[in-house]
């Protein structure tokens, strides 16, 4: 392919993303495909000869979007959101047409002192602490990751290093293997999977310890595991709290595990994959209790910051202590300016040698949107939350099951989990909207989480209707069920039947304004 022609695709399919997401409610949320779909499709080998790109792109349409799930549409209420905008789609693209991997600062030197500059651009947008900054004092910095749960593997080690390193000093009389056999890591119960899998990648045991009811962490709890654990010859090494747990958006008590940490030497590493967009606001100043004190956090950008998968941001109060763990050379990777502390090499800071040129997207999405317009997009998530809260509570038939946070909104129909299983059968089947489950304490409940690019009332108001409607089918479905099991005879069935049109159809049932 030449330049010509790549102007000629590259333009097709811009247009061809541009008709995608602006038509993207025209699609059911979940494709209808059953597994296997494609590779029945394609064919078994590579074309032999070129084939044009007019009919790669037409085979986009015909055998590729039929299996796309359409994350960005409105009518996606699964997971927390991903998101992405025109800005970012356009880095993206760019950053692929520079082509370069940024493990130097000579290997590009734009692409590492860009992350610098984002990094610290968004620090003072989420109003972290100022140590968390490249351009502090201090051995603080931040870090593009390419999603939390490398972040978080990261803190795992480098708080595991950190740990050995120490031992060894305290303990002279263990071998390393013993120290190592020794270390042991916290995080709740409520932690996504991802912290549980840096356990087993770190090869050190992560203990998920019960949050209390309210599915908050706190500092007592924290205290009492590492006390017996260090009773019992183990060494505690990090805690890994959670601000916006994946279940219901959860806040873990910073300060109280802060605390902890500190008087007991264990490193407190923060996932706020979700709930970091939080920190932007004022209004959510709260959320922001404790960072002055924790030795890591990392934030999803691809879930709050319209910027895409992937991209995710790390800071460290004390980059040193990564890059001391991780800091393997060879002679081909080295270049006269290394070690000059404005110019990280970032390469120290991750798992992979290859670094993507990440930041341009983030500069030219923070850039276009502005400040304005990314605390905009949040509170234009909570609003839209808020809104789908009260048709929760003005419907007698559910329950809301965790307070609304942010953009998430936990509920359940009342009754057995049944209700809820065959609500989200429903729900699944007719594809309008997509809704993960979740289940505490025995009870199973929706997770109705704000996404899409350009979410809007009226999407929130599609939904509600179909979620209360299914309710209603199968609640008649469930009550003619059960007439059926018992038919003492005929009047007793149309009784019943009364009894259930004089409800509404469903129940009582006050619809909402
Ligand atoms: N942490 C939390 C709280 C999450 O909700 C998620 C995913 O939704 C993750 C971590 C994992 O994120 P990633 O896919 O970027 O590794």
């Amino acid at each position: 392919m030449d330049a010509k022609e790549f102007r000629e695709f590259g333009k097709a399919a811009v247009d061809f993303v541009a008709d995608y997401l602006e038509n993207i409610r025209d699609h059911e949320v979940l494709p209808t495909v059953e597994p296997g779909y494609l590779l029945d499709l394609l064919p078994k080998q590579m074309p032999e000869e070129p084939e044009p790109w007019t009919e790669v792109l037409s085979d986009i349409n015909r055998v590729i979007k039929p299996g796309i799930t359409h994350w960005q549409s409105p009518n996606m209420h699964g997971y927390y959101p991903t998101s992405t905008s025109y800005p970012s789609i356009v880095g993206e693209m760019l950053a692929s047409g520079f082509g370069i991997i940024g493990f130097s600062w000579i290997c590009s030197p734009a692409c590492t002192e860009l992350e610098v500059v984002v990094m610290d651009w968004l620090a003072k947008f989420l109003k972290l602490p100022e140590h968390f900054q490249h351009a502090s004092d201090g051995p603080g910095g931040g870090v593009i990751q390419g999603s939390a749960s490398e972040a978080v593997l990261v803190a795992v080690l480098a708080a595991r290093e950190q740990a050995v390193l120490s031992c060894k000093e305290t303990h002279p009389e263990l071998s390393e293997s013993e120290v190592r056999g020794k270390l042991i890591a916290y995080s709740s119960d409520q932690s996504n999977s991802c912290i549980e899998k840096a356990g087993v990648l770190a090869a050190m045991p992560i203990k998920l310890l019960a949050a209390d009811e309210d599915l908050i962490l706190r500092g007592d709890t924290l205290r009492k595991a590492i006390e017996e654990d260090v009773a019992a010859g183990l060494i505690p090494v990090i805690c890994i709290a959670t601000l916006g747990t994946t279940g219901t958006c959860a806040y873990d008590d910073i300060e109280s595990l802060a605390d902890v940490c500190q008087a007991l030497k264990v490193w407190l590493h923060v996932d706020a994959a979700y709930a970091g967009g939080g920190f932007a606001l004022e209004e959510c100043a709260e959320l922001r209790r404790g960072l002055d004190r924790v030795d890591s956090l990392n934030f999803n950008l691809h879930k709050f910051m319209l910027v895409n998968f992937d991209c995710s941001a790390m800071w460290l109060r004390d980059a040193n202590k990564v890059v001391d763990s991780f800091n393997v050379d060879r002679i081909y990777l080295k270049h006269k300016h290394e070690g000059q502390s404005q110019i990280p090499d970032f390469r120290h800071w991750q798992i992979p040698l290859g670094r993507r040129f990440r930041a341009l997207k983030v500069w030219i999405t923070f850039r276009t949107l502005g400040a304005e317009g990314l605390r905009n997009h949040v509170r234009k998530h909570i609003a839209l939350a808020q809104q789908f809260e009260s048709f929760v509570r003005n419907d007698s038939r559910f329950e809301m099951v965790a307070p609304q946070a942010l953009g998430l909104v936990c509920f359940r129909p009342r009754g057995d989990n049944e209700n809820t299983t065959q609500l989200l059968q429903r729900l699944m089947e007719r594809k309008k909207i997509y809704m993960v489950k979740a289940e505490h304490a025995g009870r199973q409940f929706l997770r109705f989480a704000v996404c899409g690019m350009d979410a809007k009332p009226s999407d929130i108001e599609f939904a509600w209707t179909e979620i209360e409607s299914q309710l209603t089918a199968h609640l008649a479905e469930k009550s003619l069920a059960e007439v059926a099991r018992k038919p003492s005879n005929v009047s007793d069935l149309t009784q019943h039947f009364q009894m259930h049109l004089a409800n509404g159809g469903g129940g009582t049932h006050e619809k909402s304004q």
